[in-house]
């Protein structure tokens, strides 16, 4: 990789608007630990990036001299994982800092670090000096290193510019970074949808170009990734920045497709991403069943159909087929873990039994597990024009009692409890 300049530029961080009061203090600790045994050690990354926008980071990584081995030395509450990456995970109850060790660049004929065919690398740890560490990070943005002791921030590569300037920039060749890891393609997507950088229409061209090469990602990657895209809080924007440069398809071609004539269905989709970002917003649980069964509803609604036409099965049975089918299907792309998948489908399922509206039916559902998520599911079909008035007014009114009971019976529980 062309090395640019060696020298960093460093910036205190009080001429910065660094907000100081969102730093973790257990990322302090290690930190100041790393430093007292005499490593260097910095704050780097998204945490960085993150404290100069003044958002409160997601969390903290630490770059650091020290190796893997002399981390673990150093702290009793320290893991090291990884085989791709080797890194040490230190954790202080539900927090946990990740410390990785300078990487040195991957070149290719070297025997620690390993790449296929298209380039993409495959394991890689060679570690390094920090001038090397700063070439192997995806964009500029993500590459300030703070220092706490000194109290200022490392630049070596006008990261600080972008920030400013509100960019997205590679570090390096966009097409060579791609390839090397294209992952770094969703990256980029929901960086500008969550941070608003804009990105120039010569890396929107690279990256539309390169698309495909997500097929090359293991899946269970692309599901952690998945997660990261849709579960931060943007997932509205985030959709719309991954039409935007053509990864939407690679992730879920059949409904990419389906929009493109369906305008509903995309309206399904963008109020219920809304719908996550609000819930995100207000602290309440998100899951990816729903967000998999939002996406991939489009596919499997219309197999059902399908099937209902040469079959004489149920619209639940038909439901039940598509959905194995579809998500089977989806299965080299995006690996959703069984966890998920199974209540994905009575989810589903469950969207053929609302049609009956009787209150023997009522009873039945509204003591399934999932008759909450179903009906939420439902209640944004409808506001997409997905199902009869009738239909939807029912089930709000079971819906509205259901949790009347609940409410009194857990409001009794504490009385009765107060009581004794
Ligand atoms: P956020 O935590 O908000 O999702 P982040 O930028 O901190 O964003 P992380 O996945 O936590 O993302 O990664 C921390 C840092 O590690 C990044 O800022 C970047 O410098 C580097 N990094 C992460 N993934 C890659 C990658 N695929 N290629 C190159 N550098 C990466
Ligand atoms: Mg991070």
């Amino acid at each position: 990789m062309v090395k640019q300049s060696l020298q960093p530029n460093k910036v205190k961080a009080v001429s910065l608007d660094l907000n100081k009061e969102l730093i973790s203090n257990n990322a302090l600790k290690v930190l100041h630990r790393l430093n007292k045994s005499g490593f260097q050690a910095f704050l780097v990354g998204g945490c960085i990036r993150d404290l100069l926008l003044g958002i409160r980071p997601k969390d903290f990584d630490i770059a650091t001299n020290a190796e893997p081995e002399e981390i673990k030395h150093l702290f009793r509450n320290c893991r090291l994982i990884g085989r791709r990456f080797r890194l040490a995970h230190i954790r202080f109850g539900r927090e946990l800092i990740e410390v990785a060790t300078y990487r040195s660049s991957a070149e290719p004929d070297n025997e620690k670090s390993k790449r296929d065919n298209k380039g993409r690398i495959l394991r890689d740890n060679v570690y390094g000096k920090i001038e090397e560490d700063v070439y192997r990070r995806d964009f500029k943005c993500n590459a300030l290193y703070y220092d706490s002791a000194k109290d200022c921030v490392w630049d070596f590569v006008e990261g600080l510019n972008d920030i400013k300037k509100c960019q997205l920039h590679f570090i390096g060749d966009a097409n060579k970074r791609i390839q090397e890891d294209p992952v770094r393609m969703l990256r980029a997507a929901r960086f500008s949808a969550k941070l608003g950088f804009k990105v120039d229409s010569k890396l929107t061209g690279q990256i539309r170009r390169n698309a495909g090469l997500l097929n090359n990602i293991p899946s269970a990657r692309i599901f952690d990734e998945f997660m990261k895209l849709f579960q931060s809080g943007y997932a509205e924007k985030t959709f719309q920045s991954l039409l935007s440069f053509d990864l939407f398809k690679e992730l879920f071609p059949e409904t990419d497709a389906q929009i493109k004539n369906e305008s509903n269905l995309k309206y399904f989709i963008e109020i219920a991403l809304k719908n996550t970002d609000l819930r995100v917003q207000k602290s309440q649980s998100t899951t990816p069943m729903f967000l998999l069964g939002v996406l991939l509803w489009g596919p499997i609604s219309n197999k059902a159909h399908q099937i209902k036409l040469k079959s004489h099965c149920s619209k639940a049975q038909s439901l039940l087929m598509a959905s194995y089918d579809v998500i089977g299907g989806h299965q080299d792309k995006i690996a959703i873990p069984k966890r998920f998948s199974g209540i994905m489908r009575e989810m589903l399922v469950m969207q053929a039994k609302f049609e009956i509206t009787t209150d023997k039916q009522a009873k039945k559902m509204t003591n399934s597990r999932i008759f909450r998520a179903a009906y939420d599911f439902l209640l944004l079909r409808s506001m997409a024009g997905d199902c009869p008035k009738e239909v939807i007014d029912f089930w709000t009114n079971v819906e509205q009692q259901t949790n009347h009971k609940v409410n009194t019976k857990y409001k009794n529980n504490k009385i009765s409890r107060h009581k004794r």
